[in-house]
């Protein structure tokens, strides 16, 4: 990780841009391979209202005006006349010199990587419908273009499309840590046909776990190990197949996030199970879900569902039941961006909390208009961005406060990574919990 840090200074600190030329070829490639009308019509329509600046959690968190949506798309859009408008950048003395080059495409850098999540919460308060962390993910894609990234956004990715998942781990990692698992978990689980399931073919649910669970924390493998079976669900691992997370989403590269994607879809195709369920994490959800859809043109001819929904189905159909108040409350859940305003899956996780509590307590705004934890975007997976992220989580540890919860559950594994830090840093006395941990914990055996 130390490297990663002198790398990410170096970038913030260099002349990233010697061979401008060259670079600014590469970088338009790219711009033109993501761009769409609607982006390019979103990029002019701005009524500089001002509107937005109250949906972005870096504005709410600081008051720094620099720090509004608006400020960021501008920043776009000065590089973007500059240097690849058609007819714009063709204009005599509008490209400046170098030294202005640099400084602009820094700005942008900063802004696209470090000061937006990409939650789309401005998206939904702009009259005009910009969203402006669309923007910045097109000005990530540029950059990537000419290897100028986070840290945290390459290496994962080139470990992903090398090793088939981002933390390395082999087929028989995987297959040798749910033997262990299940050895842990018989003791819990009075059922002497109580198995994991690996590899079996046309099972109802190929289970798509985050490598990270495989590797370090296997209990979060137990929580939903344990709601399955006591579902009875007809359910698979893949010894293929085993990463939902998908950081070259927010490389801004689609050729690398469907190279990342390729290999769940592979992994259900070779064992033809009938659905996919995703391990709670919010971005993988939307990479698999959504942009695999967009990329392709079609929808996926299977579902594609985050964990969280496959729950829900268990506690409405009764295939699970949940005793109530086993958990101290009051508990409140935190909306994933990817998940809730993104992903549209606002009521399950209502749904299931309000069965297993009778102190639930919302957050205000919550759902589609949550804010956004100060995690996402990627900026999670990096070292040198964690003072950002406890500054820009100002807003999400106030709101967690004002509910006088004891515990904040969600169904993100950065989401609940970045509350954990924010609990400890703003002194909130909650416990961060993945939801699936207050499931399995009140599940009536
Ligand atoms: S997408 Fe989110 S973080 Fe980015 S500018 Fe909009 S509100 Fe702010
Ligand atoms: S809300 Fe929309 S139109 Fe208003 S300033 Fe922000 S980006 Fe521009």
């Amino acid at each position: 990780m130390e490297n990663n840090h002198n790398v990410d200074e170096t970038i913030a600190e260099s002349t990233i841009y010697d061979d401008p030329d060259k670079k600014l070829t590469k970088m338009l490639s790219a711009l033109r391979l993501n761009v769409s009308s609607k982006m390019l019509s979103m990029m002019q329509s701005c009524i500089n209202c001002g509107l937005c600046a109250q949906a972005c959690h870096y504005y709410i968190s600081t008051g720094n005006p620099d720090l509004t949506p608006v400020a960021k798309l501008k920043k776009f859009t000065t590089v973007y006349n500059r240097y690849f408008h058609p007819v714009k950048s063709r204009l005599p003395l509008i490209r400046g010199n170098e030294a202005s080059l640099n400084s602009k495409l820094k700005n942008l850098y900063k802004a696209a990587f470090e000061d937006c999540t990409i939650c789309g919460k401005c998206a939904v308060d702009c009259p005009m419908g910009i969203h402006t962390g669309e923007v910045m993910i097109l000005a990530r894609s540029m950059f990537t273009s000419i290897g100028r990234l986070p840290s945290g956004l390459d290496e994962p990715v080139r470990v992903s499309i090398k090793e088939g998942n981002y933390a390395g781990l082999t087929g028989e990692d995987v297959v040798e840590t749910l033997e262990w698992i299940k050895e842990e978990m018989e003791d819990d689980i009075d059922d002497e046909n109580f198995k994991i399931i690996v590899d079996k073919k046309d099972a109802e649910v190929l289970f798509m776990p985050h490598p990270l669970e495989i590797r370090d924390i296997p209990f979060l493998l137990m929580y939903y190990i344990k709601i399955m079976h006591a579902a009875g669900e007809d359910y698979t691992f893949s010894s293929y197949g085993f990463d939902t997370v998908n950081y070259a989403y927010y490389q801004g590269n689609k050729e690398n996030m469907m190279k990342i994607v390729q290999r769940v879809l592979d992994a259900r195709e070779k064992l033809q199970a009938k659905s996919i369920v995703l391990s709670p994490c919010g971005h993988g959800f939307r990479a698999i879900r959504f942009e695999a859809e967009k990329y392709f043109g079609k929808k996926h001819k299977f579902p594609v569902k985050s964990f969280i929904q496959r729950v829900e189905e268990y506690v409405t159909s009764g295939r699970i039941k949940l005793k109530k108040d086993v958990f101290e409350g009051p508990i409140t859940y935190h909306d994933p961006c990817n998940i809730a305003r993104r992903g549209g899956i606002i009521q399950a996780p209502r749904t299931i909390l309000k069965t297993l509590t009778t102190q639930f307590v919302e957050m205000e705004p919550h759902g589609a208009l949550n804010y956004c934890c100060g995690g996402g975007g990627g900026l999670a997976a990096t070292a040198t961005t964690g003072q950002i992220r406890m500054e820009m989580g100002k807003a999400k540890a106030e709101q967690i406060r004002k509910t006088g919860a004891k515990i904040v559950a969600t169904s993100c594994f950065n989401c609940l990574t970045q509350i954990r830090s924010l609990n400890e840093h703003y002194h909130l006395g909650i416990e961060a919990k993945n939801f699936a941990e207050v499931v399995a914990g009140s599940i009536i055996s």
